[in-house]
């Protein structure tokens, strides 16, 4: 096992480096860095940043914009990333539906879609899950009948992140409804939200912010030719891309990057004599959350580079549920430095995002970061269904 990168891989490293810190704007950085609700424009512009240097999709096959790097390549790209704040590739164009139809679509769609996805001239959104079909994602029931050369949509979906600036949507629907297992009557469409009969209705979420929506479809009327694949082939196509969904879903970059900025915080922040960072309990759990990443990121690091040909290795799963694990560690970490300060965060924005207290910014954020990032370990597969994929996929127990 090797954990240290090669000479190429460093100035790869690098490279990464200063395009990402000189590159992207720094006023867009700061603001990404800071949390709260990201700008749609700033996704926009970030992703354009990167596409323009060939940096957006680089895992899509190069005659679609993709770069022939090696899985350890893509990992220090975004961990780069990650850690100079810039917003990522919006990940249902980058990781979900562009893969999916440079595998499966047609010749037509790759050519009418996938440049616009890999630039977010077309801004996707995912239309998977509806009430009672999560983690039972094949009991979906929004139903497509074919009439003529259209299909005819008609039911919800539900927690449809960021739709309400998607322009097109991807859905899982049910074509086949006789089909003998419930799996195989499904088909995988590409809707235009502008169609009529599509009604996008806000989720409030516990930190005030709008980031989930409910999609309604009644009676929309799709051209035949959005269906990609063939008909019936949808779940094949669903778990292709949620194995893609998995790649990359540790965020050590993010992480590392969140607990510098927690030991920064406790050592402005005063107590007793000296300041937090002085306080005992305080320095053993930054260690151990320190030491917690340091695992993760080589865990990390030997998954990407056992990588075979490009397929997600079955241990995506570990870190899916350790990466979210930690995340939240970390973010629970900030809010207990913030102390008392952290329960000023609904008033800390004036309507102009400036902070309207004496209270340092940070300390507002952090509750409500907090409190978002509890979706961490339920969406890309929930948590309870990660430890199951562990313990009969690669421990080989049975339930
Ligand atoms: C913030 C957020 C954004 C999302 N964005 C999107 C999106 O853009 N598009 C989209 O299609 N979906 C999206 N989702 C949906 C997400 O994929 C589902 O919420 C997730 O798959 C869980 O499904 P569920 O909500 O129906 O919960 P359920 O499946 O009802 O699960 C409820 C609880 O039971 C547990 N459970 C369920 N089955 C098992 C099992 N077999 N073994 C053990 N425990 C089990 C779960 O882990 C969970 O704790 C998003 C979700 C969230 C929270």
């Amino acid at each position: 096992m090797r954990l240290q990168l090669s000479e190429e891989d460093a100035a790869f490293q690098q490279q990464m480096r200063e395009f990402f810190t000189t590159k992207v704007p720094a006023d867009l950085r700061e603001r990404w860095a800071a949390g709260g609700e990201p700008a749609a424009d700033d996704i926009r512009l970030a992703q354009k940043t990167l596409n323009d240097a060939g940096l957006a999709v680089p895992h899509w096959p190069t005659e679609w914009g993709g770069q022939d790097w090696s899985q350890l390549q893509r990992h220090i790209y975004l961990q780069e990333m990650q850690a100079a704040s810039v917003p990522p590739p919006l990940a249902f164009n980058a990781n979900m539906v562009g893969p999916v139809i440079a595998t499966f679509g047609s010749q037509e769609q790759k050519e009418r879609f996938l440049p616009g996805t890999a630039s977010l001239d077309i801004w996707w959104c995912q239309g998977f899950s509806e009430p009672n079909a999560g983690s039972d994602l094949a009991s979906l029931r929004t139903s497509a009948v074919l009439e003529g050369d259209e299909w005819v949509v008609n039911g919800q979906k539900t927690w449809t992140t960021l739709g309400q600036h998607a322009d097109w949507i991807f859905a899982l629907v049910r074509t086949e409804p006789d089909a003998p297992k419930k799996q195989m009557g499904i088909s995988f469409l590409l809707i235009d939200m502008k169609t009529p009969g599509i009604t996008v209705r806000p989720i409030q979420l516990i930190d005030g912010g709008h980031e989930v929506n409910e999609v309604f479809f009644d009676n929309v009327r799709v051209p035949a030719d959005q269906l990609v694949g063939e008909r019936g082939q949808g779940w094949t196509i669903a778990k292709f891309l949620l194995g893609n969904e998995r790649v990359g879903v540790a965020p050590v970059g993010s992480i590392k990057r969140k607990l510098a900025d927690a030991k920064a915080y406790a050592a402005a922040t005063n107590s007793g004599e000296g300041t937090l960072l002085d306080e005992p309990l305080v320095a053993a759990r930054l260690a151990e959350l320190e030491s917690q990443v340091a695992a993760l990121e080589l865990t990390v690091l030997r998954v990407a580079g056992n990588s075979k040909e490009g397929k997600p290795d079955p241990a995506s799963s570990i870190l899916k549920l350790r990466g979210s694990q930690l995340q939240q560690d970390v973010l629970e970490f900030i809010v207990d430095i913030a102390g008392p300060a952290s329960l000023e965060w609904a008033s800390t924005s004036d309507s102009d995002g400036r902070d309207s207290t004496d209270l340092a910014a940070w300390t507002g954020h952090a509750t409500p970061t907090y409190l978002n990032f509890r979706k961490a370990s339920i969406y890309g597969g929930s948590n309870e269904v990660q430890r199951s994929i562990i313990s009969s996929g690669i421990l080989g127990l049975k339930g």
